[in-house]
């Protein structure tokens, strides 16, 4: 039985995910923005929750995961974290670690940048990447705790998985994402076309998310800082991808 993915809105502009194994009735929730719409979303589907897996420390990632725990006894699955910020944690998540949801299993992939503790969840067999705020749709996430060496790298371990693997990423910020990369590739045949999809989907009222993975690497320059095309764009030529990278998310942190 394939596993089952149910998105949906929390907070302002933050995704809730629900990954269920329909073998086992295992259902575990990508972090846990607020409990609410989480709960409902279980409801809505007859599931309980058996586990959270965090992505990283930040409120708006796991301001519902008390409740959740106190109405499911459900376990918490988050990154090592030294400043221990995240609260009620079952288990530590390392790079390479495999977790269970039942009989799915999320591969751990350490992603910092963002925050030191960031890590993103592949569930291989299900061809899903959960990036929360390393990678969004056109987009990445901003670096706070990291450097922008760091967050390539991260970029880069996300960018090596297949490209029929589907995205998703912790926010609806893609309208936002596709105003400023069509700034800096106003020609990008693939970025052209997934800005025409975004404004559709937008206008019906419906997510981004998830998009694939393969579409993401044409159309992301975020993922193409090591494109010539892309250095030459930012005048830039020869520099280091870490570097050109750094400068498109400076440019953008101020757009
Ligand atoms: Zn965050």
């Amino acid at each position: 039985m394939a596993a089952e993915i149910r998105t949906f809105p929390c907070l302002s502009d933050n995704f809730g995910y629900l990954i269920h194994d329909g073998a086992t009735g295992a259902t575990a929730s990508i972090d846990a923005p607020e409990a609410g719409p989480i709960i409902q979303a279980l409801e809505r589907e007859g599931w309980k929750l058996t586990d959270i897996l965090v992505t990283h420390h930040h409120g708006d990632h796991v301001g519902g995961v008390a409740e959740l725990k106190r109405k499911y006894g459900c376990r918490v699955v988050a990154p090592h974290d030294k400043t221990a910020k995240i609260a009620d944690v079952d288990l530590r998540a390392a790079n390479g670690d495999v977790v269970k949801v039942g009989n799915l299993l999320a591969r751990v992939l350490e992603t910092p940048g963002h925050t030191l503790d960031h890590v993103s969840y592949v569930f291989d067999a299900e061809k899903a990447l959960f990036a929360a705020d390393t990678l969004f749709s056109i987009g990445c996430g901003r670096v706070f705790e990291g450097n922008h060496p760091m967050m390539w790298e991260s970029l880069l371990k996300l960018r090596a998985l297949p490209d029929d693997f589907r995205l998703y990423c912790g926010h609806e910020y893609t309208a936002a994402n596709v105003k400023f990369a069509l700034s800096v590739e106003p020609d990008n045949p693939a970025l052209k076309a997934r800005a025409e999809e975004v404004t559709r989907l937008r206008a019906d009222n419906k997510p981004t998310i998830p998009s694939l993975l393969g579409e993401e690497k044409k159309a992301n320059v975020f993922l193409r800082a090591d494109d010539p095309a892309v250095a030459a764009r930012l005048h830039m030529k020869g520099a280091a991808a870490a570097d050109v990278f750094g400068e498109l998310r400076e440019r953008k942190n101020k757009s």
